[in-house]
């Protein structure tokens, strides 16, 4: 048998089911989103269970369906900030979204347990079966980001056979059988599993963290965009770009930003280079810093029983311990291309670090704009960050694109209702009589003139 399609879709991760969501808005195409997973919503279906968004949901998801009841969070290291989804909250959310809206529609068609293969045919991963399709107007690659996570990958490392190693997703199931506990690795997975384990009663000494580079976080303050938050909001983002006008060299540029309490780091001592936008709230740091037992030797290659060795040393080790392997790169680093070619469409961040916001507003103008030369006019694709440096890379097509948007009247009329967006709605809500706010819009604007003025000299002091 072989289908028939306008919109053929790789990947119903966030990317592929905003962007489908957006063009039904917009369009009478028909789509087909196929996925090599069994159910919508990618990487989210094999998070660990006590996983929760780093960004408010108020701004995640897809254009027309809010996430989320707008609230905020009661209890924890985050009480007092926006709402953040936990993991089966986001997987309920792709599910009604697919049941109730792209499905319900009509003109959409979902895969599953099928791969889209490099000549674009499709192989049904339970059966062996191969099927072809016609894809009609374009093939949308969803899978750019294809995210690695802990229970997807085997760790880089050996351990012995009698020495307990898990991904996060194991945590609670096992921890009741253990004394001591090692997390492996220092981004936002390796944080959630040792903020678990503290707020589950384990006391910080029965934990040790192998931490491979530190780097810094983005501080959850300054990331609500709620009308409550807009003057702690719009001020830092002004302090932002007046960090970006004034810095020297990339390592003052992230001394500006932590001075202006943008960014977060876990230890003063230590001045990191990397920077993959994870944030973390001042109270989440605090848990973070009360383990003390914490090793920098570089990555593990190798645990024994009495024994860890790590790139540049080893250290001594419990056998009554549970190795929690945090490990994964969740974005691997992938080169960027032009988001439009001819029939071909690969989803890439287009702003700064809003992946659901950049896939909607690729169908946005997939469906409005007549060419993809104007189309990849206001979505240059932005490399995705493994280091400060990278960042500062990347603001050169973030300002770009958000300069030309909003000089495209039609596309800024969009971006300034878009709830993926989550600022420009709360900036556009500002009364023309409020003086206090627009001041600091204002400020926003200069100082974001002024970053623009000195990002090329930054530029041209990187590596
Ligand atoms: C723990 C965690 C928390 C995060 N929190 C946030 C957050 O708060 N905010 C934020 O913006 N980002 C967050 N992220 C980043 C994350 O990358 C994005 O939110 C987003 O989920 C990425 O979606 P995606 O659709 O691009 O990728 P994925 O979710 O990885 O989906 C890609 C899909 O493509 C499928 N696929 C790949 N190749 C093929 C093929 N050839 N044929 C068929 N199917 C294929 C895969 O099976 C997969 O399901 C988080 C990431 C992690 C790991």
């Amino acid at each position: 048998m072989s289908l028939e399609t306008d919109y053929l879709i790789i990947g119903a991760g966030v990317s592929g089911l905003a962007f489908a969501d957006e063009l039904l808005s917009r369009s009478d195409a028909t789509m087909t989103l196929v996925d090599k997973r069994c159910a919508p919503g990618g990487h989210w279906n094999d998070a660990y269970s006590f996983v929760k968004l780093h960004q408010p949901s108020v701004f995640y998801g897809v254009e027309s369906t809010p996430m989320g009841r707008d609230r905020l969070e009661t209890t924890g290291p985050n009480a007092g900030f926006m709402e953040l989804a936990e993991g089966p909250e986001i997987l309920n959310y792709f599910h009604a979204l697919m049941r109730d809206r792209l499905l319900e529609s009509g003109r959409v068609r979902f895969v599953p347990n099928s791969e889209v293969l490099g000549d674009g045919g499709i192989r049904h991963l339970l059966s062996g079966d191969h099927q072809k399709i016609k894809v009609r107007r374009k093939t949308v690659d969803a899978s750019w980001y294809t995210n690695a996570v802990p229970r997807t990958q085997t760790p880089r490392f050996l351990a012995a056979p009698e020495v307990a190693v898990c991904p996060p997703n194991e945590l609670p199931p096992l921890a009741g059988r253990f004394e001591r506990f090692t997390v492996i690795g220092s981004g936002k997975t390796g944080m959630d599993a040792v903020v678990w384990l503290l707020e589950n009663g384990v006391p910080p000494d029965r934990i040790r963290w192998i931490l491979g580079r530190d780097a810094w976080f983005l501080n959850r303050a300054y990331t609500q965009p709620g009308d409550a938050f807009f003057e702690d909001t719009f001020s830092n983002f002004a302090a932002q770009r007046r960090a970006l006008a004034e810095a020297s060299d990339v390592r003052d540029f992230a001394l500006r930003l932590e001075a202006c309490g943008a960014w977060l780091r876990l230890d003063p001592d230590i001045h990191p280079d990397v920077f993959h936008a994870a944030t973390v709230s001042e109270g989440e740091l605090a848990q973070l810093r009360r383990i003390t037992d914490t090793a920098r030797l570089g990555h593990v290659t190798h645990i024994h029983p009495d024994q860890v060795q790590l790139e540049r040393g080893e250290i001594p080790a419990d056998p009554d311990t549970l190795y929690i392997a945090c490990t994964a790169t969740a974005l691997p680093p992938r080169p960027v291309r032009p988001v439009f070619e001819g029939e071909r469409i690969t989803l890439q961040m287009v702003r700064f670090p809003q992946i659901p916001f950049s896939a909607a507003l690729c169908a946005f103008l997939e469906a409005e704009l007549d060419s993809d030369e104007e189309r990849n006019a206001l979505a240059a694709p932005l490399p995705l960050p493994d280091t400060v440096s990278d960042y500062v890379r990347a603001l050169m097509p973030d300002m770009m694109n958000r300069y030309a948007c909003a000089k495209h009247p039609k596309v800024r009329e969009w971006v300034s209702r878009s709830r993926l967006d989550g600022y420009s709605r709360i900036a556009a809500a500002v009364s023309p009589d409020d003086d206090r706010r627009r001041a600091i819009l204002d400020e926003v604007k200069s100082a974001s003139m002024a970053g623009a003025a000195n990002l090329g000299a930054l530029m041209q002091s990187l590596d």
